[in-house]
């Protein structure tokens, strides 16, 4: 199951579980949209894959316990800021590549 992760892991911003602006990569690496686009150029400082928008959990039992309730958001921060040089050679490196082919 996706982990909710509650911060963003660059600026610390929080990013509850329905924050339209969560980003996530493919192991659930969660930044802000505003770090993904301004600091990280699309491009995760721990795996070089891409981000797309974390989905929403519902907060409502809709059906059969799959929700917020039953399985809700992690409390466990990861704040581990990059280093805006290191990432814009690594983010050069691989950064004009498309993220499917990376
Ligand atoms: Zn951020
Ligand atoms: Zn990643």
């Amino acid at each position: 199951m996706l982990e909710l992760r509650p911060t963003c892991e660059n600026c610390n911003k929080a990013l509850p579980p329905d924050a339209l602006e969560a980003r996530i990569c493919t192991y659930e690496c969660t930044f802000c949209a505003s770090c993904v686009d301004g600091v990280l150029g699309n491009v995760c400082p721990n795996c070089g894959g891409g981000f797309v928008p974390r989905p929403i959990r519902p907060s409502r039992n809709w059906k059969n316990d799959n929700f917020l309730g039953k399985d809700p958001a992690s409390s466990a921060v990861r704040h581990r800021p990059v280093d805006p040089a290191v990432h814009a050679r690594f983010a050069a490196e691989i950064g004009s590549i498309p993220p499917e082919k990376r």
